[in-house]
């Protein structure tokens, strides 16, 4: 007979995540979360039920077993991984840290307290998981403009390849109104990620669910169409204001489509932002002239003055507004 026990018994208490005069432990693979069983049961519907009946009373360690934690309470053995588990009490427990100003909380936080908090019934902690990705995808333009700009924290940390994930869970837990937001963002990125996923460091691969896919890619001719319209009415915003011929020329040659690449169609709008952030400030006109000897000509958004310039982005700003007021039309989530 074996004297050392094998290695699968072993539970070892969470190190955050076991209190010492709780009631309860929640085992996650090996290790013991030991809580209350007042909080649970004042979170969740389902540990709330399940704690109105009568209680098992609490095995012994059987002789020979050794453990590192005596089962002095009962213990509850659940299929959640340690880092879901772990998530989901962490929320339960640490709540008001989540309620601060620019408070953040990671994808993978967050998509454990949403699934589980489903699953064991806690319907605050799913209206907290599910305001927090309305806050990160939000349908109103000031809110999406802030988080744009960096005004605003965004308040879900996630990668690349986690927004997929956030697409496949909005779509999964009908959480509909989010989704053409997260959606959005996703067309935003490169077509054969779109297409194809995006391999992780890991090796494991994040794809688009095929109905997160077929969305994106119809959405992708619509916004290149909203862009391309955009642009168009780019060249009214001197209207009345500026009759320097640098602008009027620029502004000319970029509605009519000397701004448009192929980065720019498959990035709407973000590649403009770029372009209006990084065009080197006009000069005033003598140095401009002075500097016109040997030099390559100024055009496009470089040679547009300040006004205009600050027109064209607030045409764009009127744009976009537009964009997330349609949001429904430019984003098929039915397709
Ligand atoms: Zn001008």
């Amino acid at each position: 007979m074996n004297q050392e026990p094998p290695p699968e018994v072993q539970i070892t208490p969470h190190p955050e995540l076991w209190f010492e005069d709780g009631n309860i432990e929640l085992i996650a693979e090996n290790v013991s979360f030991r809580v209350h069983k007042t909080v649970l049961a004042g979170s969740s519907d389902f540990f709330k039920d399940m704690f109105s009946l009568p209680q098992p009373p609490v095995d012994e360690p059987a002789e020979g077993e050794t453990q590192s934690i005596q089962p002095d309470v009962p213990r509850l053995q659940t299929s959640e991984t340690v880092e879901d588990l772990a998530h989901f009490l962490d929320v339960m427990y640490n709540s008001l840290r989540y309620f601060q100003k620019d408070s953040q909380i990671t994808y993978n936080s967050l998509q454990a307290v949403l699934i589980l908090s489903q699953k064991f019934s806690a319907e605050a902690l799913r209206t907290f998981a599910i305001g927090r990705l309305e806050a990160a995808f939000p349908r109103s333009f000031t809110e999406w403009e802030a988080i744009m700009t960096g005004d605003r924290v965004q308040p879900v940390i996630y990668s690349e390849d986690e927004l997929f994930s956030i697409a496949n869970l909005a779509r999964e837990t009908v959480l509909t109104h989010i989704l053409p937001v997260v959606l959005y963002d996703c067309c935003q990125q490169d077509i054969d990620w779109i297409l194809e996923g995006i391999e992780k460091a890991d090796g494991k691969r994040i794809e688009l669910s095929a109905e997160n896919r077929k969305s994106c890619l119809q959405a992708r001719s619509k916004l290149t169409a909203a862009t391309l319209q955009m642009l168009r009415t780019l060249s009214y915003a001197r209207d009345g204001l500026c009759d320097q011929y640098g602008c009027i020329s620029a502004l000319r040659d970029i509605s009519g489509g000397d701004l448009v690449n192929d980065r720019l169609l498959h990035h709407p709008m973000v590649v403009l932002d770029e372009e209006f952030e990084s065009a080197p400030q006009p000069q005033p006109q003598g140095v401009a002239l002075l500097n016109m000897v040997g030099a390559a000509p100024v055009t496009g958004i470089a040679s547009l003055c300040r006004l205009c310039r600050d027109n064209c982005r607030n045409q764009m700003r009127i744009a976009r507004e537009k964009l997330l007021r349609d949001m429904d039309e430019y984003i098929p989530i039915n397709a």
